[in-house]
């Protein structure tokens, strides 16, 4: 048994009954939606269209958000339910930001993430969910995806998903889906909501063909601690490496690697929502996620930087590991980054691990300048990198959308310049990537999901 959503929209009639049933059973805070109907415009008079698409987990198949829970929180059941066991839940809102949906929001309540989960507990008592309930048009069924019979409906009456392309395979299926209200692109930035202020405008329009009109808030978690983490990171690794190539006294840059990791350390566990779980990273970690593997990696560069701050002569193996595991310090962000399936600016940047390889050695660069013992090209080269990323487009239309803010944001001019400055006043890359990864961190969550 697969079991998945269909959603009618030739029979929905946009009352948000599903919205306030789901709320009312899964006692969701105020602000916060597990569904929610959207409403879009669009035409010119008189050809004009209004166009709604109930929005929700999509429990699918190749879920980036289970991938990505450091703790297995997120998990996929055998019935096919995305479902979510809140106490195992760090509150990193990793999750938000590989859902390609905007399906997920934390719960400032518990400090935990929430969503759909296609009301479980009510399918295990042989009950309908909440949304099915009180749906008064029946638009909304719960179906076995495996039973050919309803494979067959759905290829009869041309069912749609959202966001194929992300290879997600979502199942929850439309049928007589307006396209535009699926395409978070297809709306434009000036929402004039027909029942509210609009508190959080989108970017730019862009060409875009409609209009929400009635549309939910999305928060933007990740912001300076995650940026600053980025660069006390890059400090970390920069320090350990500097030290790996014997560029200056080894105990001054093993107590500089392992400050800065202690930093690094301080902003990743602050910026949880529970922070007092931060340990389930070892005792229930999911080995699948970044989250976890980074953290294994922090462990092992605090390791190997003690023998630099403990003794004057570090033992030979001990260089090439050290340099090994620096690098791996700086660019393992890329690979969780790659996870984060739902921002496509980080996943689909393919320079982001040289990007992040180079900010560690320009890290050493800037260190090993006071012993008169750095290199040029390596801070010319993080520079060339920057710029090419600045210039090159990404592939994906929401990841170009993104980019152009990130080149716009008022962060990453001075980045750019300071990463400029370095080549020849190597302290200044440090300054440059603090700008750089706010820029980065801020854009990448700027382009709505639904
Ligand atoms: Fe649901 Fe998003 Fe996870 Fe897909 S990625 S299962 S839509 S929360």
């Amino acid at each position: 048994m697969r079991l998945g959503f269909v959603l009618d929209q030739e029979a929905c009639i946009g009352c948000h009954a599903c919205t306030v049933g789901c709320k009312q059973e899964n006692d969701v805070p105020l602000g916060a939606f597990r569904t929610w109907v959207k409403w879009i415009e669009h035409g010119e008079f008189p050809d004009t269209r209004r166009a709604a698409a109930v929005l929700r987990c999509n429990h699918c198949e190749d879920a980036p958000c289970v991938t990505i829970c450091p703790t297995v929180a997120l998990h996929k059941r055998p019935d096919g339910i995305v479902d979510l066991d809140m106490d195992r839940c760090i509150g990193c809102a990793s999750c938000i930001q590989a859902c390609p949906y905007d399906a997920i929001y934390l719960d400032e309540r518990s400090g935990t993430a929430a969503k759909c989960h296609l009301c479980a507990h009510r399918i295990e008592s042989g009950l309908a969910p909440a949304c099915v309930s009180v749906c008064p048009e029946q638009a909304i069924k719960v179906v076995d995806l495996d039973d050919p019979e309803i494979r067959r409906e759905l290829g009869e009456r041309k069912a749609t998903v959202r966001k194929p392309e992300r290879g997600t395979k979502p199942q929850t299926y439309y049928l007589g889906a307006d396209p535009l209200a699926l395409d978070p692109l297809g709306v434009d930035g000036t929402r004039t909501l027909s029942h509210a202020e609009v508190p959080d405008p989108m970017p730019a329009p862009g060409s875009a063909e409609a209009r929400a009109v009635y549309d939910v808030p999305r928060p933007r978690l990740w912001g300076w601690r995650i940026a600053a983490y980025l660069t006390t990171k890059a400090v970390a690794a920069g320090a350990l490496l500097a030290a790996a190539l014997g560029l200056g006294d080894a105990r001054a840059l093993g107590a500089t690697s392992l400050a800065a990791l202690g930093a690094t350390l301080v902003l990743l566990v602050a910026d949880l929502h529970k922070p007092s779980r931060f340990l389930f990273l070892f005792t229930k970690g999911n080995p699948r996620s970044w989250l976890v593997r980074g953290a294994y990696v922090l462990v092992a560069h605090g390791a190997l930087s003690l023998p630099y701050l403990l003794l004057a002569a570090p033992p030979p193996p001990l260089p090439p590991l050290a340099a090994i595991v620096a690098i791996l310090t700086a660019v393992y962000t890329a690979f969780l980054f790659r996870q984060a399936r739902g921002r496509e600016l980080w996943c689909e940047d393919r320079l982001l691990p040289l990007n992040l390889t180079l900010q560690a050695g320009a890290a050493a660069s800037a260190i090993g300048w006071h012993s008169g013992r750095w290199s040029y090209s390596v801070l010319a080269a993080h520079f060339a990198v920057v710029l090419v990323g600045a210039v090159m487009g990404p592939s994906t239309a929401q990841a170009r959308r993104a980019h152009a803010l990130m080149v716009k944001h008022v962060a990453f001019l001075p980045g750019l310049l300071l990463a400029a400055i370095a080549i020849a006043y190597p302290p200044a890359v440090f300054l440059s990537f603090a700008f750089l990864d706010y820029a980065l961190v801020r854009a990448g969550q700027e382009v709505p999901l639904s």
